[in-house]
């Protein structure tokens, strides 16, 4: 095998990233090393690449980055058994130690040691990755490239959507992004009533549609909160799904929730946000569930079963470049005219 692979490294504190040949990564006896097929851009790539307050205080550069991707098992550690050789695998991005007291408690992943690949260690935008044969999932064959590496989000959709228990209720989605996206997709294959889709984003908002939302609302000429009570006889939505981090997002999703719904947390705001706990949690007697990953591997089975029993999330997917148009993806992504994007290696 080669020595070296191109990989898209942040080489120093700044914006950007660089396209450049490096080293293949050794695998330690627990490891596998991982030709990538294909990988996808995360908002957190995009904090990443323009380095922003966030990414200045976590990154320690010089770091490949990317965190969501699949391919084939090229070599293993002495020790590995779980995975061989050519298999077609996803991997959990989420590194956990397996010994504290989450790990022990069947939550590895909010691991107290809890890193990410791409963000702490060596990440997937590469010919090749280093991932713990613990985290490595094997992928259906019927499962094609792209979607095998959307599965970080995915799982994050699939865990929201199972946390907050869909069957028979009316969902909002508050904010339509990958997630979002996929988060209506699986709302509706798990049974809800309906599914409303809200974002400012109107490529977004018929990306929804496609995905089988029954409404969608734009936001930033619709009044959000009012159109889910319309919809909605009045009551507002029985589950809402935060998926959009924006504060003015936060405060419709609580205000358009109905008394005793549950709301599931999973965007993530640029900073603290003011809540009105009275009218928003206490008199309203609201359920709010934080949402972090994916659960290792609960969550992975259900999403097998999902895609296995016909969940189709492929129309998420509306770019693809080669690893080396990167710079030309993350443009596009900045501009908001798209699904997920996806490199392929
Ligand atoms: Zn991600
Ligand atoms: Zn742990």
């Amino acid at each position: 095998m080669a020595k070296g692979m191109q990989a898209l490294v942040k080489t120093e504190p700044g914006p950007g990233l660089a396209m450049m040949e490096v080293p293949i990564p050794e695998v330690g006896r627990r490891d596998c090393l991982v030709r990538v097929e294909a990988t996808s851009i995360c908002g957190t790539d995009l904090h990443i690449y323009r380095w922003d307050a966030w990414a200045a205080s976590r990154l320690r550069p010089p770091l490949i980055v990317g965190h969501e991707f699949c391919g084939r098992v090229a070599a293993v550690g002495s020790d590995v058994t779980e995975v061989s050789v050519g298999d077609y695998v996803a991997g959990e991005g989420h590194l956990f130690c397996g010994r504290c007291y989450y790990c022990q408690t069947g939550q590895a992943h909010i691991c107290a040691q809890g890193r990410i690949i791409g963000v702490d260690t060596d990440g997937c935008f590469a010919q090749y990755v280093r991932m713990p044969a613990a985290n490595l999932w094997r992928l259906d064959d019927t499962v094609p490239p792209a979607i095998g590496a959307i599965h970080d989000p995915l799982g994050n959709a699939v865990h929201s959507v199972m946390a907050a228990g869909v069957s028979g209720a009316s969902v909002a989605v508050v904010g339509c992004g990958p997630v979002g996206l996929c988060s209506i997709a699986v709302a509706k294959r798990a049974g809800a009533s309906a599914v409303y889709g809200v974002d400012v984003n109107p490529y977004r908002l018929s990306l929804a549609q496609g995905l089988g939302a029954d409404a969608v609302i734009r936001s930033d000429t619709d009044d959000p909160v009012e159109s889910v009570k319309d919809l909605t006889g009045g009551l507002g939505a029985e589950v809402v799904l935060e998926m959009s981090g924006h504060p003015a997002g936060i405060r419709a999703a609580f205000e358009m929730l109905r008394k005793g719904g549950r709301i599931v947390l999973l965007g993530i705001p640029p900073g603290p946000v003011q809540a009105d706990l009275t009218s928003w949690i206490i008199f309203k007697e609201a359920r709010v569930l934080g949402i972090n990953g994916r659960r290792i591997f609960e969550t992975w089975h259900r999403m097998a079963e999902l895609l296995r029993s016909g969940l189709d999330v492929s129309s998420v997917v509306t770019h693809r470049f080669s690893l080396s148009e990167f710079e030309q993806a993350f443009a596009v992504l900045a501009e908001g005219r798209c699904g997920k994007i996806v490199l392929v290696t």
